[in-house]
Parts: structure tokens; C-alpha cells; sequence
């Protein structure tokens, strides 16, 4: 597959997207656009004010494709430009989600120490993860193995200090960042764009944050963090059981 390029002045031969000049010249405001898919990483995109001209003929055609003018970008910029737009939240909504985060960040700690104890974690001497059954498998303890089915819910790199969605990043198997797409709707639903906007500026203590909320929303019983190459693997606990 070859694909096309533009040679951006600061990233040099890229692959690039369509991008209306608005969210190239202020990218701080809300991107709209599909979500990434594994042959198509950045989708074409434009901002509020180009959306509703594109809602109004439900596609873009000569009445409104005027109004909206479309540049390339390159498809670093496109992702350092995008990761801009999680801090545009009206007053009301960064208020609940301030509240929102608080709380669960509230019950990850509690559920995590119920789980800690309960399934005796302290106990084992080592754990080793399977993506192709999205299980993480705890060994070396007195008791028989502990088998946790796992979602993966982002990566934390401390390399470049940002935060990946599993459901944003096709390196990892499917069976690991399915149940995930549930998180990624409830942020639509209420328009926090952390939980929808592919990757982002972060530290450590945001991915415990997005897997708090990833903890509520699917229901786990806890969450568990694995160090990787550069950085961490953020993952909740659906179920456990003892290997008989
Ligand atoms: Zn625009
Ligand atoms: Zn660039």
C-alpha cells in the first residue's frame, strides 16, 4: 500500500488529513470527525461552524462546501492539533465532569482495595497478561493461579507524556479493546472529550483517572497497571477466578 504525503515544514514527508483552516489556525476547540480505524488513523475533520453547514445538506456538495475551507495537515500535526481539543468543555459540563472524576476516582480506590484483599493479589509473585483471551494470569502464589478477564483501557507513555486510548490503538488485539467502546460512548454522550479524543497530553495520575471512569462504566471489580518499554498499561478487572 503506498500511501500519500505532504512534507510539513516541521515534521518533514507525512501523511496527511483534510482539515477545514479553522481547527488548523485555533485546534483548541472541538474537532469534528470519525474516530480512528486501523487503515484510516486520521480522519478528515472540521469544527463546529463547518459542521453545521455540513448538517444542513447532510453532506459536503456545492451549496455549502464554500463555506468551509479545507487545508491539509499533516498527520502529526493533525494528532499534536487534536489532543488541543480536550480542554474545550463549557462551564457546566467541566464542572460534572470535575465531580464525576472525583467520585470515581473515589470508588477505583476503594474497589481496588476490596480487590487487593479479596483475591489475595499480595499473595503472587508474578503475573503475566494474554491479549488473544484478554485474561491477566497471577502465579507463584500458595493458592492455585488467578485468572482475571481484563480490558485494557489506555497506555501511558512517560516517553512522549500522553495518554492512548486501547480503542484508538490497533497494536493491541481486538479481544483486549472491544468492551472498551463503551467508555468511548459514554463521553459522547456527555460531551467530555478526555474519554473521546484519541490521545492526549498527560501524566501518570491521568491514567488512573481514565481508568476510574473505564472502572464505572463497565462495571469492574477493580483495576491493575503494568509497566511497559515506556510507560504503563492501564487495565480493569471484569471477573477473576481461581485456576482449578
Ligand atoms: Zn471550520
Ligand atoms: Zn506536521
Amino acid at each position: 500500500m503506498t500511501n500519500e504525503t505532504i512534507t510539513c515544514p516541521t515534521h518533514g514527508d507525512s501523511e496527511f488529513a483534510h482539515v477545514c483552516k479553522h481547527l488548523i489556525e485555533h485546534p483548541a476547540q472541538p474537532w469534528y470527525c470519525g474516530y480512528p480505524e486501523e487503515d484510516a488513523p486520521w480522519r478528515d475533520a472540521w469544527c463546529a461552524a463547518c459542521n453545521a453547514a455540513f448538517e444542513r445538506e447532510g453532506e459536503w456538495n456545492e451549496k455549502n462546501e464554500g463555506e468551509a475551507e479545507i487545508g491539509l495537515l499533516c498527520c502529526h500535526c493533525y494528532e499534536e492539533g487534536i489532543a488541543q481539543s480536550v480542554t474545550s468543555m463549557d462551564d457546566t459540563t467541566a464542572q460534572a465532569w470535575v465531580q464525576y472524576l472525583d467520585t470515581q476516582c473515589k470508588v477505583l480506590r476503594d474497589k481496588q482495595q476490596a480487590m487487593t484483599g479479596r483475591l489475595k493479589l499480595n499473595d503472587y509473585s508474578r503475573w503475566d497478561y494474554y491479549q488473544e483471551n484478554a485474561q491477566l494470569v497471577f502465579s507463584g502464589g500458595a493458592q492455585p493461579d488467578l485468572v482475571a478477564d481484563v480490558e485494557f483501557v489506555g497506555t501511558l507513555s512517560t516517553a512522549s507524556d500522553t495518554w492512548m486510548w486501547s480503542w484508538a490503538n490497533f497494536s493491541l488485539l481486538q479481544p483486549v479493546r472491544s468492551r472498551i467502546l463503551a467508555v468511548r460512548d459514554f463521553g459522547e454522550e456527555h460531551d467530555y472529550p478526555l474519554l473521546t479524543v484519541p490521545k492526549w497530553k498527560a501524566q501518570q495520575q491521568d491514567g488512573w483517572h481514565m481508568t476510574a471512569i473505564a472502572l464505572d462504566v463497565l462495571g469492574a471489580m477493580g483495576a491493575y497497571r503494568v509497566p511497559t518499554d515506556n510507560g504503563f498499561i492501564f487495565m480493569v478487572v471484569l471477573s477473576a477466578q481461581l485456576r482449578n
